[in-house]
């Protein structure tokens, strides 16, 4: 059955009260009002910007969506995990940080941010599912303890899934280190030359006694790597580092039984927000400010299915620059299909939608 997505039409140049009014108004047309109740601790999914970019979705933009939920009396709170890279995401407090320097917070939103993961990204739970790559993955802690989950993702290009938007929000965006290395699993972390200072803490937390120490650095057996992240998450460095060309496919299927962890026991207990303004090739990871666009602004879309939202977005941003994604962004080797059509598979939504336009 066709899932209802709505849309509303947006620009950057209506100004930030603009975009969250038509937010909001998505919010009522929609009626997610239901899937929100009294005393929930609700995540708000953002996505804070890399340090030095400018296209990510600004918090101003977020101020009518989390007015609606406080009037319906639950109790948000702004979200987002920590990095595997490095940068000012990288762990709770420096995130924390950067989140409060953009409005992400009590006093610029009115509800506090929380890293859901923990002071390293490593708070996490264990979650079952009926996948097809894992049968359990790792959900940052209060993801999976909040009741509820407005989700909101901005739509763009992406290195590695060819897009990134509520799919990856939820299933990257949500789970821990070592749930962000179990999706890049082809990848292995190495210790950057110059970088190491041998202070052995990465050592002494391989379970797999995969790292040894030189008279120069740290080095990681690829071979005895499980790919747990303890190395990436000890290091003060910054010191650890990852290759990341990797094999889409797998990853995009990763990412969508992520995706499933993230909404076990949120059935009906979710909503799901794609913001398709400032489209850049790349996704607001990069820290670099006016990341190219690859199409003119198209507006907002809004789902209780988090696969037909992504689909709809995927379909606009295509018709609005009359080629396909992979063509836009200038990498014909990635397959945005992949995530979509394992995310049906596995039963996270439905890619048919009936798209309803809200003025
Ligand atoms: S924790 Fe980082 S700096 Fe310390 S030995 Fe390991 S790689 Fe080097
Ligand atoms: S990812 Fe885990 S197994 Fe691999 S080197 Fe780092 S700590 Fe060891």
């Amino acid at each position: 059955m066709a899932s209802r997505v709505y849309f509303i039409k947006a620009r950057v140049s209506d100004g930030e009260k603009v975009i969250s009014e038509k937010a909001k108004r998505l919010f009522e047309a929609g009626q997610f009002a239901q899937y929100f109740k009294r005393n929930d601790f609700t995540a708000v999914k953002v996505h804070v910007g890399e340090e030095s970019n400018t296209t990510y979705v600004k918090a101003p933009c977020l101020q009518g969506l989390v007015d609606a939920l406080v009037a319906l009396k639950t109790k948000p709170f702004v979200t987002d995990t920590s990095t595997l890279y490095t940068g000012r995401r990288h762990n709770a407090v420096d995130h924390t940080i950067l989140a409060t320097e953009r409005g992400f917070s009590v006093e610029g939103l009115g509800i506090p941010f929380i890293a859901p993961d923990g002071l390293y990204g490593t708070a996490e739970t264990a979650v079952p599912i009926e996948g097809e790559l894992d049968q359990e993955v790792l959900i940052a802690a209060d993801i999976v303890r909040c009741q509820s989950i407005l989700s909101v993702a901005h739509v763009t290009g992406h290195c590695a899934a060819c897009v990134g938007a509520t799919i990856k929000t939820l299933g990257m965006g949500c789970s821990t280190r070592k749930g962000k290395m179990r999706q890049h699993a082809a990848l292995k972390p190495k210790v950057k030359r110059g970088r190491c200072t041998r202070c052995g803490e990465c050592y002494r937390h391989c379970a797999a006694e995969a790292i040894t120490l030189d008279e120069v650095q740290a080095h990681i057996d690829q071979d005895k790597c499980v790919g747990c992240a303890e190395c990436v998450a000890v290091c003060r460095f910054d010191a650890v580092t990852y290759d990341w060309q990797q094999e889409n496919e797998v990853l995009q299927k990763s990412v969508a039984e992520h995706a499933l962890g993230v909404m076990q026991g949120k059935a009906g207990r979710a909503a799901f927000f794609n913001f398709a303004v400032s489209v850049t090739r790349d996704c607001d990871c990069f820290g670099q400010a006016d990341l190219p666009q690859i199409v003119d602004d198209i507006g907002i879309l809004a789902s209780a299915d988090p696969v037909a939202v992504d689909q709809a977005a995927i379909d606009l941003v295509e018709a609005a620059g009359g080629r396909s994604v992979p063509d836009l962004i200038g990498n014909r080797r990635l397959d945005w299909r992949h995530q979509i059509e394992h995310a049906v598979k596995i039963g996270l939504g439905s890619a048919e939608y009936e798209l309803i336009e809200v003025s």
